[in-house]
């Protein structure tokens, strides 16, 4: 069996995120993900906001080559104004880290996020309560 990671964030964190990419809507929003790789498990525990963020350009036009090494960031979530969830090339392209998290309208479940490592496979999300 395949060795899956499994992604854990709280809620509150969750609805940070979403509370932004309302904000932003109908433009997108980009931020990177702080955590720790705990065995299988990543655990998401803050939301930094990218340098030079130009918010509403897309994940394209985003320069990941400009950030600095940090090793805490364990990757990025976006949102997908449309509602597809789905991840284009471009994402994938831009892939940063471990894992890309992609929020979709209307932002306000757990059905409107999901989580994808390198490879494209769909990560487990696990959402506590802390
Ligand atoms: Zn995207």
């Amino acid at each position: 069996m395949a060795n899956i990671t499994t992604v854990s964030m709280s809620i509150e964190l969750l609805n940070t995120i979403f509370e932004g990419a309302k904000y932003l809507h109908p433009k997108e929003t980009i931020l990177m993900l702080r955590g720790k790789k705990k065995k299988d498990t990543i655990h998401i525990s803050e939301l930094v906001v990218p340098p030079l963020a130009t918010y509403g350009h897309g994940f394209a036009n985003y320069p990941l080559h400009l950030l600095p090494m940090d090793f805490s960031l364990v990757g990025t979530v976006h949102s997908h104004p449309s509602g597809n969830k789905t991840p284009s090339d471009v994402d994938f392209n831009h892939f940063f880290g471990r894992i890309m998290m992609i929020v979709g309208y209307p932002y306000t479940s757990e059905q409107d996020v999901v989580v994808y490592n390198a490879q494209g496979e769909k990560l487990p999300l696990q959402l506590t309560k802390e």
